[in-house]
């Protein structure tokens, strides 16, 4: 594979040019699968920083919302052929930077790509409504109008799709953005602004500021010219953006952890859950806000999924994500490491039985990365933290169970709600699931994780602030209402 990415400097992207941080500091980008492998060197940002993006977005808000949606919709799809001609490229720059496997990072390059188009089409769609007055002289109408400047907080896990699931909305209806990307995978992101500069997009509609979350998260989101904060990442962060921007009185929109369950029911399928478990569960290192980390079994078919299970994930293979045939990577960074193999620890201590896998994987080539074995728990009770909290990580706990209501009271008993699957074939099964899950995403026979860009997709309970994103409904968070009455 050919890559021009290594141990190049990328530069804050503001108002249409690189520039250096004020700070004169980077730090650098690496591979979890070889620490050894530099990806590139990224500003370490400051206040001062942040604020001059923030400015220029502001300035460019008068040019920007005051264009055509289509015209805007023009950029969005010349940005979309940009990054589809340098998919590759992208999606290798992915699997270095954050570890995710080569064919993952390209499926979700090609979401970006799609998610780009989608938002281009909705410049030409209708923005309001008109509503009967009593008053039959009179027009009323509704129109959307751009919140204004909007800061976009990502993650690492998804550093295409969720850094673009924002911005493209947040552009079409007329905002302008500052992003602040995660920082193990600010180079990913600068080539996403590499895309919009080549498609030219006007000089401060998107800026990029990478750095530290706990110096450039509070600039942002205290900053009073941001109008929006759109956010996906822990809850922990999260928290602390909603309570700052709902201070000063600016809109904002949190997606967090997940908890997902899934539920196996006695008539299942047996070898499609255990493949949708396996996916859902150890897919991208276990590193989705969606994926699957509980697995409610009913006690007539728990012994042959079990086993299935087992043999199944024995079967997975682990390494570096750019080599063929490799199934899983490394978790994508020391910390996300470490906290897994803690969870891990505390699973056993807690008394849950360890049935595979368990440790950091080690010797020869893996010792230079952040590997750890798909692991898999039993004797799993609601009160251990390995049911209740976010492990982020390639670990499933069993849960088995009598009937399906008390599948679905296990399921519930998290303070997270974002996604849930169950295995049946019947269809009372299916309903009682749909209708008693708590949960944004309500899956029946298919995997937890995975979602398509068109529908509405957020948590209940602690996932989220409530909003959706993607699909129509992002269109609720990027505008205000305006009401209208012409006499
Ligand atoms: P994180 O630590 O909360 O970081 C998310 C972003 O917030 C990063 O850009 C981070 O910057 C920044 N940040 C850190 N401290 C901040 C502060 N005080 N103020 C403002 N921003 C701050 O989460 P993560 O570890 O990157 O991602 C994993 C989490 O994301 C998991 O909990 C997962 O469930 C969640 N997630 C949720 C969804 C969803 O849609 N529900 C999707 C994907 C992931 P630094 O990189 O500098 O720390
Ligand atoms: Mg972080």
């Amino acid at each position: 594979m050919t890559i021009g990415i290594l141990k190049k400097t990328y530069l804050n992207f503001i108002n249409g040019e690189w520039i250096v941080s004020s700070s004169g500091q980077v730090y650098k980008s690496f591979n979890p699968a070889n620490t050894d492998e530099i990806i590139g060197y990224v500003q370490n940002s400051t206040t001062d920083d942040v604020n001059l993006a923030v400015a220029s977005a502001k300035n460019a808000l008068t040019f920007w919302g005051k264009l055509a949606g289509s015209d805007r919709g023009a950029y969005l799809y010349k940005v979309a052929d940009i990054l589809e001609r340098r998919l590759n490229e992208v999606a290798e720059c992915m699997t270095r930077e954050m570890g995710k496997t080569f064919p993952e990072a390209k499926g979700e390059t090609s979401r970006g790509v799609a998610i780009l188009r989608y938002y281009a089409g909705e410049g030409m769609r209708k923005v309001g409504d008109v509503i009967p007055s009593t008053d039959s002289k009179a027009l009323m109408f509704t129109s959307r109008v751009p919140l204004g400047v909007v800061g976009v907080i990502t993650p690492w896990n998804f550093p295409v799709a969720i850094p673009i699931w924002k911005m493209a909305p947040a552009l079409i209806y007329g905002n302008t953005i500052v992003i602040k990307p995660a920082q193990e995978t600010a180079v990913t992101c600068a080539k996403i602004m590499e895309c919009f500069e080549e498609a030219g997009i006007p000089a401060g509609v998107v800026n990029m500021v990478t750095g530290s979350g706990s110096v450039i998260g509070p600039a942002l989101t205290e900053n009073h010219d941001v109008n929006g904060i759109t956010f996906t990442g822990s809850n922990q962060v999260g928290k602390r953006i909603g309570k700052s921007a709902f201070e000063r009185g600016a809109k904002y929109q949190l997606e967090m952890g997940g908890k997902n369950p899934v539920i196996v029911a006695a008539d299942a399928d047996i070898d499609l859950a255990v493949e949708q478990t396996i996916n859902g569960a150890f897919r991208s290192t276990g590193q989705k806000c969606t994926a699957t980390s509980r697995v409610i079994v009913h006690r007539n078919v728990y012994e042959t999924f079990k086993e299935k299970l087992l043999t199944k994930t024995k079967e997975i293979t682990i390494g570096d994500g750019l080599e063929e045939g490799i199934w899983m990577g490394p978790s994508a960074s020391e910390n996300q490491l470490k906290s897994v193999l803690s969870y891990i620890e505390k699973g056993k201590q807690e008394g849950a039985t360890l049935l595979l896998g368990g440790n950091r994987i080690t010797g020869g080539s893996f010792d230079k990365g952040f590997f750890v074995e798909p692991t898999i728990f039993e004797n799993v009770t609601s009160r251990m933290t390995i049911f209740q909290e976010e492990i982020f990580g390639p670990v499933i706990a069993l849960v088995k169970v009598d009937t399906l209501e008390e599948a679905i009271n296990v399921a519930n008993d998290v303070e997270f709600g974002l996604s849930a699957s169950i295995f049946t074939t019947n269809i009372q099964n299916m309903l009682s699931f749909i209708n008693d899950m708590e949960a944004g995403l309500v899956r029946v026979n298919a995997e937890s994780a995975g979602v398509e860009l068109q529908a509405p997709f957020g948590g209940m309970k602690q996932s989220s602030s409530h909003s959706r994103e993607q699909g129509e409904a992002a269109k609720e968070f990027y505008t205000s209402i305006k009401t209208i009455f012409v006499k």
